[in-house]
């Protein structure tokens, strides 16, 4: 299958992504690995007249700590975020759902800011970025910007960048000692996305008891959410497992779950359960250490 033709722009900076996004307008792509936009290009679900190719602008990839927060470039691919020495050692879930997204051909070309950005309703790293607590950095042509998780994944593929920006880079917060935190998935056999995903990140005190909890669910519904009813039956209370079955129990509220050929809003929900549980579990392991 063939796209329909675009012409083809390759900038040397973001100052020329942003002024070529400012004159194209809606009729520009920005491409980053492509492993989103040119299979929906092939099917002509999108047919930008124009592309613009962010591969040239430089230091747009990379992670590095800047004090209490981790900094990821958008550009940074899956298997970069899923190998970089600070993730692995400040914040494992990342880096251990970097690695379970698609396959390592996937992983070696498709990038963090593209998946975040393209805001598919079963990719994973969503989940985490709920979970954690992830900071988006856009920049327009009027300078920076910075959007809060919560404010970010807004529908069907829609986030909260705007048509004529750019997503630079994510700022990861590190959480503090007594914490841990897992993502797990039901994979779609044949793509790996997630049918369900469950993220969960937890702070233990010394005595046991839960002083801060972030649950994110994806695959289930249109768009990742935040568990909320999950969060309020873990924070304050000493995480037995009763305790952590009764909060997953509200794993599936709030989100809208969408039947579909894998399953019915039944399975789908039961799933979120399962696997929010699950992710609490692991998590409260880690945060024991
Ligand atoms: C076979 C296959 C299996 C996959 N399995 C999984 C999976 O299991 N889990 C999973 O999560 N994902 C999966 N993916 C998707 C993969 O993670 C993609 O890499 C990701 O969705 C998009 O990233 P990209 O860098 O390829 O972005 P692109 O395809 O280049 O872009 C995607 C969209 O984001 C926009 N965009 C890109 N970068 C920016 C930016 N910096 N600022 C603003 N907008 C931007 C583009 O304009 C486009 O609309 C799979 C993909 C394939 C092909």
């Amino acid at each position: 299958m063939y796209p329909a033709s675009f012409e083809y722009h390759a900038p040397g900076t973001v100052q020329e992504a942003l002024s070529l996004l400012g004159k194209l307008g809606d009729d520009a792509k920005l491409l980053a690995g492509g492993h989103s936009l040119i299979p929906m290009m092939k099917l002509r679900l999108a047919q930008p007249k124009h592309v613009i190719d962010l591969r040239k602008v430089p230091n747009l990839a990379g992670v590095k700590q800047d004090g209490n927060t981790i900094v990821v470039g958008a550009m940074t691919t899956h298997w970069q975020v899923e190998s970089a020495p600070v993730l692995r050692e400040k914040l494992p879930i990342v880096s251990d759902t970097a690695g379970v997204i698609g396959d390592p051909a996937v992983r070696n070309v498709g990038t963090i800011g593209g998946s975040l950005a393209h805001a598919d309703p079963a990719a994973d790293m969503p989940a985490t970025a709920i979970a954690v607590g992830f900071e988006f950095v856009c920049e327009g042509a009027k300078g920076k910007r910075t959007v809060k998780v919560d404010d970010w994944f807004q529908g069907l593929m829609a986030t909260a960048v705007k048509e004529d920006e750019i997503l630079v880079e994510i700022r990861i917060p590190t959480w503090p000692a007594g914490s841990g935190g897992a993502y797990l998935k039901f994979p779609h056999p044949a793509s790996r996305f997630a049918v369900v995903g469950a993220a969960a990140m937890i702070t233990l005190d010394g005595k046991g008891v839960c002083t801060k909890a972030g649950v994110g669910i994806t695959g289930a519904g249109t768009k990742a959410v935040r568990a909320k009813g999950v969060e309020a039956g873990l924070a304050g209370k000493t995480l037995d497992q009763a305790t952590i079955e009764a909060a997953a129990q509200k794993a599936a509220e709030g989100v809208d779950v969408q039947a579909d050929l894998q399953g019915s809003v039944e399975y789908k929900s039961h799933l979120c359960r399962v696997f929010a549980r699950r992710a609490i579990e692991a998590a409260v392991k880690r945060a024991k250490g």
